[in-house]
């Protein structure tokens, strides 16, 4: 693989970014990858670990002389992070992000940039319900989705062609699509369910004290999925819907709406309702399937896990 950039820095060393510089390395992507973070503690394990070619201890010396930009902070920080940063970068360079919500990310990073550097924002669809340096993994992007969402229809081309060189080099398939709907998308098939998980390991929870642990221990595949999601962490999780509040909200009022229908048929005894729901969602499923987006073993094909 070729490099892309001469010099990339990344802003934020937790998952996504620890796992964007051991892509890179693996790939040859850049000639050299700055770090920064934020606490001093995160800064030392980065070091330690040997997780960037240097890392620096402000956000400004990471971002001098860089060609790519990369904002991996929570969504809630960027706007704080891009007014910080923007005296000293390079003209002609790159800023982008991985933020999970793309619109408020727009709005809060392109007012503080430069007009001599290009703004374009991505998100991969990738990650893990880890968080920090440590729980960074080259092949966290390996056949994954990474979205690009260009800030406006006068973006440089060459600069998304470049990022997405990028983003392939790491492994990752890339699309593009526009912010809001990108916002859409991903309240559907991401934030939604996260809260949905939420939600249910809290309800769980309160059962726990009166079953005395047998919700854990009894707990199959479904509940244990809901588990692993409900440990995402929670200021990027709290970022999340605050920020993409109006497509979470919505697609929460279809789900709170079938969710009623579900409950009116169970307490009607409507068994026809409730199969003719179960085998239209099964359907989708194996649509899922034919399409070649997911694997058709039992479990995800995930071993029987240890008791
Ligand atoms: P993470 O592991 O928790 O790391 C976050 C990093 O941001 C840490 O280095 C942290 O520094 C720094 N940070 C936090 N608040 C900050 C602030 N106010 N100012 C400056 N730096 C701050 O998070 P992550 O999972 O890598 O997520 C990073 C971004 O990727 C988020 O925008 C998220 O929406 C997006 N994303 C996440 C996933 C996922 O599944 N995790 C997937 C796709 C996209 P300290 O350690 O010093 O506090």
């Amino acid at each position: 693989m070729t490099q892309v950039y001469d010099r990339i820095a990344l802003i934020g060393l937790g998952l996504i970014a620890s796992s964007m510089y051991w892509a890179i390395k693996r790939a040859g992507l850049a000639g050299e990858v700055t770090g920064y973070a934020r606490s001093e503690g995160t800064r030392d394990t980065a070091r330690n670990i040997g997780l960037c070619d240097r890392v620096c201890d402000t956000a400004r010396e990471a971002v001098e002389g860089a060609d790519l930009v990369v904002l991996c902070v929570p969504v809630g920080a960027m706007e704080q992070v891009a007014q910080d940063i923007a005296p000293v970068l390079k003209a002609g360079a790159t800023v982008s992000d991985v933020g999970s919500v793309k619109r408020s990310v727009i709005s809060a990073v392109a007012p503080h940039l430069p007009d001599n550097v290009h703004f374009v924002p991505a998100h991969p669809l990738a990650g893990t319900e880890h968080s920090g340096p440590e729980s960074g993994f080259a092949e966290l992007y390996d056949n994954r989705w990474c979205i690009i969402v260009p800030a406006g229809g006068d973006t440089d081309p060459e600069a998304v062609t470049r990022l997405r060189s990028l983003w392939e080099g790491m492994g990752a398939n890339v699309d593009q699509m526009d912010a809001d709907h990108h916002d859409l998308v991903l309240a559907v098939t991401s934030h939604a369910p996260h809260l949905i998980a939420y939600t249910m390991v809290g309800v769980a929870d309160d059962l726990r004290r009166v079953t005395d642990s047998e919700v854990i221990k009894y707990s199959a595949a479904g509940f244990r999925d809901f588990t692993r999601i409900a440990a995402s962490d929670p200021t990027m999780w709290r970022d999340v819907f605050l920020t993409n509040k109006d497509a979470t909200l919505e697609i929460l009022g279809r789900f709170t709406e079938e969710l009623f229908a579900l409950q009116r048929a169970i307490r009607t005894g409507d068994g026809d309702h409730l199969f003719d729901y179960f085998t239209h969602t099964r359907a989708i499923r194996r649509g899922i399937i034919e399409a070649g987006q997911d694997t058709d073993a039992p479990d995800f094909g995930r071993g029987v896990p240890k008791t």
